[in-house]
């Protein structure tokens, strides 16, 4: 069985996410329609919420079958006058403790509501300044969805994809609210795992050679010719290939495993370990000399044997350092450090090399 590689996966939930995000739109213009629906048919603000409020047959229904959807809606003062199942399953409060209760306020995070209100007014507005921060939300939010985080009856948050618009009272300004929000938690985590996924080595946990190369690219970039430049380490497990041959691959998987752990201790906060490929790894250490590169080189070649294993005891390994120069592109200093490391090999092993 193949699984699918985390980028196409990555690639295919970012379409399913446009999907969905037109889907809510969709959703929530037919919860504006039918709000405004019912407004026209029933006069002004007060008298629609008590519809939208009691059991007004489909649009109870459209509501209350959208269980991932939360649909809110609150007066001027921020009461609760309706409140669908999905609204109950996402928030944790059943409708008859929302409505006309609890007050919209406490869905909300107040540090975010503070923020939109300074957007709004250039200041964090008090805390029942709410309605204000609502009319933000429909200036902002008529041209599209955005994210937001919602606060459970726990306590608890999670994010959501919102959309709030405006129920115009007799003189057409706001009377009142409905906000339309879904759910986005499951999906923000598979994201971050599949994200994970594709940056990490699955037997080590550390960065896979792709996603070092882009922090390879970073810090080429970032670093000018005045500051200390950074430096490569690159090292290769010697006799790899004999190890498992004899001992089978599964001890060779535990060696590498070790090696990467012990290594990992063994560098500084800053610096950055991945692996390279099959038992080769390298290491990015900024602000670093040649001569400190080489130095941290010696360390790992003296302390790695220090390992010991039960089989096949201990490995030794062939490092290659070298120092960035001044407006050297990244591949050509992986090429160095490269052959420096290959340099090693030829000359013995259990070495290191200086480019
Ligand atoms: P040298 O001293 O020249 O580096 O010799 P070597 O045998 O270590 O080098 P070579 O490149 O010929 O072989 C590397 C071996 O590493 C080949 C493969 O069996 C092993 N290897 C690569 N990736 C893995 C892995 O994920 N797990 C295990 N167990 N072995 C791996
Ligand atoms: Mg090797
Ligand atoms: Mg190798």
């Amino acid at each position: 069985m193949t699984r699918p590689d985390p980028e196409t996966r990555i690639a295919e939930l970012e379409a399913e996410n446009r999907a969905l995000r037109r889907e809510i739109r969709v959703a929530h213009e037919a919860a504006e329609i039918t709000a405004h629906k019912v407004i026209e048919q029933f006069g002004h603000t007060d008298e629609a919420l008590q519809r939208l409020r009691a059991t007004s047959g489909q649009l109870k229904a459209v509501l209350d079958a959208a269980t991932e959807v939360s649909v809110v809606a609150c007066d001027r003062d921020g009461t609760i006058r309706l409140f669908s199942r999905g609204a109950e399953r996402l928030l944790g409060y059943r409708a008859d403790e929302a409505v006309g209760r609890l007050s919209v306020l406490a869905l909300h995070r107040d540090v975010e509501l503070a923020e939109a209100g300074r957007a709004l007014t250039g200041e964090a507005p008090p805390r029942g300044a709410v309605m204000k921060v609502f009319e933000w939300h429909v200036v902002h939010g008529v041209t599209g969805l955005h994210e937001w985080t919602y606060v459970r009856r726990d306590g608890s948050t999670f994010p959501v994809n919102l959309a709030i618009t405006a129920l115009p009272d007799s003189e057409g300004e706001p009377g009142g609210y409905l906000s339309v929000a879904m759910d986005l938690s499951w999906r923000k985590a598979l994201e971050a795992r599949l994200e994970h996924q594709a940056n990490h080595d699955p037997l080590t946990g550390l960065l896979n050679r792709r996603s070092f190369e882009e922090a390879l690219e970073r810090e080429a970039a970032r670093t000018d010719r005045y500051s200390t430049p950074f430096a490569l380490l690159m090292f290769d497990i010697d006799h790899f290939k004999a190890v498992n041959d004899t001992y089978g691959h599964f001890v060779g998987d535990d060696i590498l495993l070790a090696v990467s752990r012990m290594v990992s201790q063994r560098l500084r906060g800053p610096d950055t370990l991945a692996r390279w490929g099959g038992e080769e790894f390298i290491a990015l250490l900024p602000e670093t000399s040649l001569e400190g590169a080489r130095a941290v080189a010696e360390d790992l070649r003296a302390t790695v044997p220090g390992t010991r294993f039960s089989r096949p005891g201990s490995v030794t390994i062939t490092a290659g350092v070298a120092a960035h120069q001044a407006g050297e592109p990244a591949h050509a200093l992986t090429k160095r450090v490269d052959d420096a490391l290959y340099a090693g090999k030829e000359h013995g092993r259990d070495r290191v090399v200086t480019a």
